[in-house]
């Protein structure tokens, strides 16, 4: 048996198995401080005999050092040696990376991406995060692909200012759930009428994105999740604007939805227990 622990910023997500057809899941744990919190985490693993553990986890992270960054925002978390507390509390070797390289990992592994080598997962919802497969290995490298924080240009007559709290106009700033409701003052993205303006800013913003990610990884498939990307005609108006923004200069990728549901998280810590090395 594997374990798998996905690490979110609300919530965690535990679970023991081997794939998708052989998971047995924690309840919710909410995300308090790192000593509480991985009480629970222990309490669910407690007596089972495990092989590996992956942890797919909120970041930034120093994933060689098996840590949480001191940048997070969730200050109790900041610099926690998350991948040590693991080993000690299963009593086995545990894999840490992002939580979007996670549900990378699991899209090769069981979902939408089983046929490609190079490939990103990108999700946008209350943020815009994403991992990066190139070759059949996830990208690290000085730390772990920013995919939110890119640069993009404005949609004309935008005059948001932008949301992030480091660059302000940045993808995220601009593009994920939280700047749409700030922009056209609605108490959740998802409440802007189907043919509002925001939509179509949205796509052009995306757009954006899957041409900077093409320009660089060359990637034969770009996996859209979150719950943004899930809004009926979104995958198809990204696809369009993307199109116009590369012009006929070099191929697309595939654009497509995830492959794996509800349990996604999970099944991507799961994956990284059984299918990385460190
Ligand atoms: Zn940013």
């Amino acid at each position: 048996m594997y374990a798998a622990i996905e690490a979110g910023g609300t919530k965690f997500v535990c679970g023991y198995g081997k794939g998708p057809e052989e998971l047995e899941i924690s309840a919710e744990i909410r995300t308090r401080s790192p000593r509480e919190t991985m009480a629970e985490v222990a309490a669910f693993f407690a007596g089972r005999k495990l092989k590996r553990a992956g942890i797919a986890c909120f970041g930034p992270l120093q994933i060689s050092k098996g840590k949480i960054s001191k940048l997070t925002p969730k200050i109790e978390w900041r610099g926690h040696g998350i991948r040590a507390t693991v080993e000690k509390m299963l009593d086995c070797e545990a894999v840490l990376d992002t939580d979007v390289n996670g549900a990378a990992m699991g899209e090769k592994m069981w979902g939408a991406a089983q046929e490609s080598d190079n490939f990103v997962y990108v999700t946008v919802g209350t943020g815009i995060g994403g991992g990066v497969m190139v070759n059949g290995r996830l990208v690290h490298g000085l730390l772990h692909p920013e995919i939110g924080h890119m640069r993009i240009r404005r949609f004309m007559g935008d005059r948001f200012p932008g949301n992030c709290p480091v660059h302000g106009d940045c993808l995220e700033g601009l593009a994920a759930g939280p700047a749409i409701a700030a922009r056209w003052g609605v108490e959740k993205a998802e409440l802007l009428p189907e043919n509002h303006l925001g939509w179509a800013m949205e796509a052009h913003y995306l757009g954006q994105m899957v041409v900077n990610l093409a320009c660089t990884y060359s990637p034969e498939i770009l996996i859209l999740g979150g719950g943004i990307s899930r809004r009926r005609g979104m995958l198809a108006m990204v696809r369009q604007s993307a199109a116009q923004e590369m012009g006929q200069y070099a191929p697309l990728p595939r654009i497509l939805a995830p492959g794996l549901g509800a349990r996604a998280g999970v099944l991507g810590a799961l994956a990284l227990a059984r299918f990385t090395s460190r």
